[in-house]
């Protein structure tokens, strides 16, 4: 029988509750039990695929093909598990399940209502977790308590948790603890308060996880458990951490949080061995073969969490290669303006990331261009992979006009082109080429010798291909194709044999990189920036 633990917020969002999950799945796992998690988000957009990262940061891609939330990437790096479509649902998922019921007519003659629908579709949503093989399935809360979207999704944990059973089901509570500067004091009110909303609907967290800037004293801890009813040792502290968001599960373990959860799961506690991701971190921290700098040309660079996975992977090759990686984000609109690229001098790698839309791409096709010319290590991502084939085809082929026909329908040449498939789509939401696909990789290729196998899967997103109809072209000019998809023989990878190391994919390689196993692209492409980095210099 699978067992559940729920997450919720309170005081404010943006408390790294999906870090704190993706904690307690690593531990768990840690400790031999098999796990799944999911996040249940209570905006109404049925994913949130058709959101801009501005609004939620970036879509993570499972192999599914779901476009969901940013924190199943925590939950995969962290736990180095496999989220699926029932890993994320939304009031709009939820909604449209219940309501394409009631127009089938499901429901005859009754009247359709939040309890017990809406509510019950919920819980199927959190029991599509449930199986033989997993042990423990750990559902986060999207929103803040109190939220007025969020309040069928507490109702559904409620009645929940009544009809699981003791020790079949638990709430964990995160929750802000403030530090007010003027008074130099940390406040537990907003907490109590929080505690005070869920207990108003029903929930009584089990256990109190609590952000904190600087550690809290006996005092606290003690007001904390009188006033949130729980006792003093399962009230948590989570302090911010100093260097590496990885170091989290390690600050939980030491309070022995996952202990204390499976305890109250009623199930015994196991060993937990940490000495790897400790190794991991110690290399993250003092990594001992220098710097490497590494420019990310994006256009969503003002917010942070746009390119979340991208980040990660970049950190992830830095401990595989023993090396602080250093990011500069820049925004690809100022290279527009700066068409000699002046500030990407001091840079050892180039990274142009994926994207939608006609806005910041000049700017991308300047850096592209200065990478080449440079010979500078550039790592291309989907739109980064468009943007490589159309520089190529302007500044090599001299077709000037050559284009993706995202951004000019009625170029001459359309070097990359809507996906046959996409031809007919009306509808935005969940309908682009999405999840993972098969590619075969050309064996002298610099992908085949970063992958070590010429068969690989990788996660896509994006409605425009490479436009076969230039191939010939384009690789007798040079540009060589690495990477083909076996089934419909779409062109997945471009290399330019001519470079030290220039790669560009169609896929998103980022989703798939873990701390302790970084993906062979991003491993190669720091390793690559490194070694251009040391010739450069001497
Ligand atoms: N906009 C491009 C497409 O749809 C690239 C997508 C992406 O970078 N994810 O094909």
């Amino acid at each position: 029988m699978t067992k559940h633990i729920f997450i919720t917020g309170g005081v404010v969002s943006s408390l790294g509750k999906g870090i704190t999950a993706a904690s307690l799945a690593m531990l768990l796992k840690q400790r031999g039990y098999r796990v799944a998690i999911q996040k249940l988000d209570p905006y109404i957009n049925v994913d949130p695929g058709t959101m801009s990262p501005y609004q939620h940061g970036e879509v993570y891609v499972t192999d599914d093909g779901a476009e969901t939330d940013l924190d199943l990437g925590h939950y995969e790096r962290f736990a180095d598990l496999t989220c699926s479509k029932n890993s994320n649902y939304t009031t709009g998922k939820i909604y449209s399940t219940v309501i394409a019921r009631e127009r089938r007519g499901d429901y005859l003659g009754g009247t359709v209502q939040v309890i017990p629908h809406i509510t019950n579709e919920i819980k199927r949503a959190i029991k599509s977790l449930d199986s033989d093989e997993i042990d423990i399935a750990i559902t986060e809360i999207g929103g803040t308590a109190g939220d007025i979207e969020s309040l069928p999704f507490l109702e559904a944990i409620r009645q929940f948790k009544h009809e699981a059973g003791d020790g079949n089901a638990i709430f964990i509570h995160l929750t802000l603890v403030p530090y007010i500067k003027a008074a130099g004091e940390l406040k537990t009110k907003p907490s109590q308060q929080s505690v005070g909303i869920l207990r108003g609907i029903g929930i009584i967290p089990d256990i109190l996880v609590c952000r904190s800037e600087v550690a809290m004293q006996d005092e606290h801890f003690n007001k904390l458990a009188l006033f949130c009813n729980v006792t003093r040792d399962l009230v948590i502290e989570e302090i911010d951490v100093e260097n590496s968001i990885y170091e989290v599960p390690l600050e939980l373990a030491k309070q022995e949080f996952d202990l204390k959860v499976l305890k109250k799961l009623h199930l015994e506690s196991r060993e937990l061995d940490l000495t790897a991701w400790k190794k991991m971190i110690e290399k993250a921290i003092n990594p001992t073969q220098g710097e490497v700098k590494i420019a990310v040309i994006g256009k969503y660079i003002s917010l942070k969490d746009a390119y979340k996975s991208i980040y990660e992977a970049l950190e992830h090759a830095g401990i595989a290669n023993d090396l602080s990686v250093s990011i500069k984000m820049v925004e690809s609109e100022n290279l527009e303006k700066d068409p000699s690229c002046a500030i990407l001098n001091q840079i050892d790698g180039i990274l142009v990331p994926g994207g939608f839309g006609d806005r910041g791409i000049p700017g991308k096709i300047n850096a592209i261009k200065y990478a080449r010319e440079n010979d500078i290590p550039f790592l291309g991502i989907c739109l980064g992979m468009q943007c490589a084939v159309i520089e190529f085809a302007r500044n090599i082929l001299k077709h000037q006009d050559a284009d993706s026909t995202e951004f000019n329908e009625k170029t001459k040449y359309p070097v990359i082109d809507l996906m046959l498939e996409q031809k007919n789509i009306s509808n935005m939401g969940g309908t682009m080429r999405l999840g993972a696909y098969a590619c075969q990789l050309k064996p002298e290729s610099k992908a085949a010798a970063a992958y070590g196998t010429k068969d690989i899967s990788e996660r896509h997103r994006h409605r425009y291909e490479f436009n076969s109809a230039f191939a010939d072209e384009l690789e007798a000019a040079g540009l060589e194709i690495a990477g083909i998809s076996p089934k419909n023989k779409l062109v997945e990878i471009v290399e330019n044999p001519a470079l030290k190391w220039f790669v560009a994919c169609q896929f998103h390689p980022e989703f798939k990189s873990r701390p302790m196993q970084a993906h062979p692209l991003f491993r190669d492409f720091v390793n690559a920036a490194k070694v251009n980095s040391r010739e450069v210099k001497s």
